[in-house]
């Protein structure tokens, strides 16, 4: 595996980089996220480098899901939230900006007119259900 050498979440977890921690462990750290859609925004992400969530082992995904589950609970009671949206942007289509795998976790209030996205009211497709179906056999879950 090749890490780049400009990773800004590799040189945070290194701590050449500031950053505002609130949680870590063996295999995790999280810390605020510079740019906060909400107060209490927080990133946690895997020590070790990897680009995205497909291209990072099971073992790490079950590591920084466990941690987010945790820093969720603490940062409801720290910021008074009554819930939250845990969310990834896979590639660059999808958002992406630093290509180290993070998990945003974003505290949600009354009124903060956060919309994660939008939708269609065109029903769930058959077909492109059975064509995930086909897909899903190629494809391994390691
Ligand atoms: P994404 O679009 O999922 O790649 O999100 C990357 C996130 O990292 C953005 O929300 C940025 O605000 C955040 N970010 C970028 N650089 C830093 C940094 N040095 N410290 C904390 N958060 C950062
Ligand atoms: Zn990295």
């Amino acid at each position: 595996m090749s890490v780049p050498s400009d990773c800004v979440f590799c040189k945070i977890v290194a701590g050449k980089l500031p950053s505002q921690r609130v949680y870590e462990d063996a295999h995790t750290l999280a810390f605020l996220d510079i740019r906060p859609v909400a107060t209490g925004h927080t990133l946690v992400i895997p020590k070790k480098h990897y680009d995205d969530l497909l291209a990072t082992p099971p073992a790490e995904l079950q590591y920084v899901v466990e941690s987010a589950r945790l820093l969720a609970r603490g940062i409801l009671l720290a910021t008074g939230s009554e819930g939250f949206n845990l969310g990834v942007n896979n590639g660059t289509i999808a958002g992406q900006v630093v290509f180290h795998f993070h998990v945003h976790i974003i505290p949600r209030f009354p009124s903060d007119n956060l919309r994660p996205w939008g939708s269609r009211s065109d029903g769930a497709d058959g077909r492109v259900a059975e064509n995930i179906r086909q897909a899903l056999k190629g494809v391994s879950g390691s």
